[in-house]
């Protein structure tokens, strides 16, 4: 999976609009040509994008506010990576298994918890609760991030 080239994609992305966590994700889908579509069903859907009519549509009935943030930044991370297009040119070549999925989580990660910022603010001492406040993401994801970042060596015990 393309890590460095993603993390880099969404740092030009934050510099482009000049964004601060927390990340305006719902604003970022608007101004890259796409809507969001609420829909509300019992099943188990988180969302979907339909990158044809640009659109990504979202169970509400999911209404916890990091949740619905990361799956929306992982819906614009399949569309600004291009998923869609050749499906089968993103599968490891020894296990022929996809990694969009791994991709998409990682877009959606470092889109929410860009890497300067995080490593900023860690260095600071910020704690992670805060920064998972500051960012809109839940516990599970920063955490995620900060060992992605090898940033938990820096927190004291
Ligand atoms: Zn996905």
């Amino acid at each position: 999976m393309r890590t460095a080239f993603i993390q880099k994609t969404t740092q030009e992305l934050i510099k482009k609009y000049n964004y601060e966590p927390p990340i305006p994700i719902e604003e970022l889908v608007k101004e890259l040509g796409l809507k969001i579509r609420n829909i509300s069903t019992e099943l188990e859907i988180d969302a979907k994008l339909d990158p044809v009519k640009k659109i990504i549509i979202i169970n509400e009935s999911q209404n916890n506010i990091a949740r619905r943030r990361f799956t929306i930044a992982h819906e614009l991370g399949h569309f600004v990576l291009r998923h869609y297009i050749n499906p089968w040119d993103f599968e490891d070549p020894e296990t022929g298994k996809s990694y969009i999925e791994n991709e998409a989580d990682e877009f959606a990660g470092s889109i929410l918890m860009p890497k300067d910022f995080l490593t900023k603010q860690i260095k600071k001492g910020t704690s992670p609760r805060e920064l998972q406040s500051i960012c809109q993401v839940s516990n599970q994801a920063l955490w995620v991030r900060l060992e992605i970042y090898r940033l938990t060596k820096f927190l004291s015990s």
